[in-house]
């Protein structure tokens, strides 16, 4: 079955919305195969986003993501990719459909709470960031 990787992010850790967001996202039908609390330094931050470094709101995504611990983790179901993208809804949560994960919880449109991998190659990439393959329960 297919794997992707999920974050939740700091606002998501600091509003105490973890339990909140695993609920939504195990009764959606994934799988938690794993998942630990890091808190990211700026190198490995920039590092994670760096295909938006020439993007305006890069560096205040970096100060954002920096800001507390966050939530990596790796979910599986069917189609794990396309589907938690579809939970989750629009990076924007003023533009997210009513009943995702965003639209529910989400302040704006940086403070979104949530990272889902947006290709199986960049999910591959993204869990082979946080999780050694020694760590990945199968
Ligand atoms: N982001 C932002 N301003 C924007 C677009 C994105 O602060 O105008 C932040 C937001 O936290 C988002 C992340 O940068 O989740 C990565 O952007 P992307 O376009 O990849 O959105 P996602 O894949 O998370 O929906
Ligand atoms: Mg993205």
């Amino acid at each position: 079955m297919d794997l992707t990787l999920a974050i939740l992010k700091p606002d998501c850790v600091r509003r105490k919305l973890t339990g909140k967001a695993i609920d939504f996202i195990e009764s959606k039908g994934f799988k938690t195969l794993c998942m630990k609390k890091v808190k990211l330094d700026r190198p490995q931050a920039e590092a994670f986003y760096a295909v938006h470094k020439s993007k305006n709101f890069f560096n205040d995504l970096i100060l954002f993501m920096t800001s507390g611990p966050c939530i990596p983790m790796v979910l599986q179901k069917e189609e794990a990719v396309t589907e938690f993208r579809e939970i989750i809804g629009a990076t924007d949560p003023k533009k997210a459909k009513e009943g995702t994960l965003r639209k529910l919880y989400a302040d704006n449109v940086q403070e979104n709470i949530i990272h889902g991998s947006d290709s199986m190659e960049n999910a591959k990439k993204e869990i082979a960031f946080f999780f050694p393959l020694t760590e990945i329960i199968s």
